[in-house]
Formats: C-alpha cells, sequence, structure tokens
C-alpha cells in the first residue's frame, strides 16, 4: 500500500523510534503516547485491520506483544498495560493497517476506564447464533 503510513515505517521510509522488529513484526513508540512507553505493535504485512489479518501474522504478533509489553512495564516501572486493537472507524481507528496498541498502566494514572452496563441476555443469544452462523460457513 503506497500510501499506509505504517507500511512505510515498516520499510524504513519513514524514521520511527524502533524497540523491536523481527522478520514479521515491527514494535515502534506511538507518536502521541497516551502513556509512557506507549507502543504499537505492527505486522509487517498490509491489512486494513483485526478482522481481515492472517491468524498466523496474529500469532506471531501476540508473541511479540507478550515480550514487549512485559520489556514496556519494566521501562516504565508501570504496573499493568492495556492492549488495544481499535477496529473500524466506530471504534477510533485512524490508521487502516492493523496495528495493537500497548498501553502501559498504573493505579490512579486517571487514564479512563470503560463504562459498565447491564448485561442484556438477548445479546449473549444474538452472539451465540452469530458465531454458530460463522462457524457453520468456515469452522476453526
Ligand atoms: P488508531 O488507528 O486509532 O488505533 O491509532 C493510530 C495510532 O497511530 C495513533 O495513536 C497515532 O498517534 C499513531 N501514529 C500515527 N502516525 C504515527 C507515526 N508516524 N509514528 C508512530 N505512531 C503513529
Ligand atoms: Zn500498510
Amino acid at each position: 500500500m503506497s500510501d499506509c503510513i505504517f507500511c512505510k515505517i515498516v520499510k524504513n521510509e519513514i524514521p520511527c523510534d524502533l524497540v523491536f522488529e523481527n522478520e514479521k513484526v515491527s514494535a515502534f513508540l506511538d507518536v502521541r503516547p497516551s502513556a509512557p512507553g506507549h507502543t504499537l505493535v505492527v505486522p509487517k504485512e498490509h491489512h486494513e485491520d483485526l478482522l481481515v489479518t492472517p491468524d498466523i501474522l496474529l500469532l506471531e504478533s501476540m508473541r511479540v506483544i507478550k515480550k514487549v509489553a512485559k520489556a514496556a512495564m519494566e521501562a516504565t516501572s508501570a504496573e499493568g498495560f492495556n492492549l488495544i486493537a481499535n477496529t473500524l472507524p466506530a471504534a477510533g481507528q485512524v490508521v487502516f493497517h492493523t496495528h495493537f496498541h500497548i498501553i502501559p498502566r498504573f493505579s490512579n494514572d486517571g487514564l479512563k476506564h470503560w463504562p459498565h452496563k447491564e448485561v442484556l441476555k438477548e445479546e449473549q443469544q444474538k452472539i451465540k447464533d452469530a458465531m454458530n452462523k460463522q462457524l457453520s460457513a468456515q469452522p476453526f
């Protein structure tokens, strides 16, 4: 993808603050961090979002995420981290090349948590039905 900023970064066409790379995955600091050590883990091959990314690349990304998250926590003395994949515009995705945010967290760091609402049984059934539809089209 010629106009994709993350493709350009992983091909070293534009600079980044790299913390790790291997053949398939790159990890670099987010240019507008939500917390110190906020790192993006990016499969090098271009796919628009998590849902259309091949499983093998997601597995490799997760292997890297575990190590980079540990390193980011150690480096910043964080007490935890959030792993976030904003997927599609309604969820705030602005760069359409699959990536995962690792955001180091501290107690009382002031970052907002999700709101908690009532669980609806109807949602459970609808999600189960949608899962069954997917699985009958394409089993695991
Ligand atoms: P999103 O698509 O909402 O998950 O967010 C994309 C993230 O990429 C944002 O947090 C940006 O700050 C970050 N970002 C955009 N351009 C760059 C860049 N050149 N280097 C590092 N991070 C970037
Ligand atoms: Zn790309």
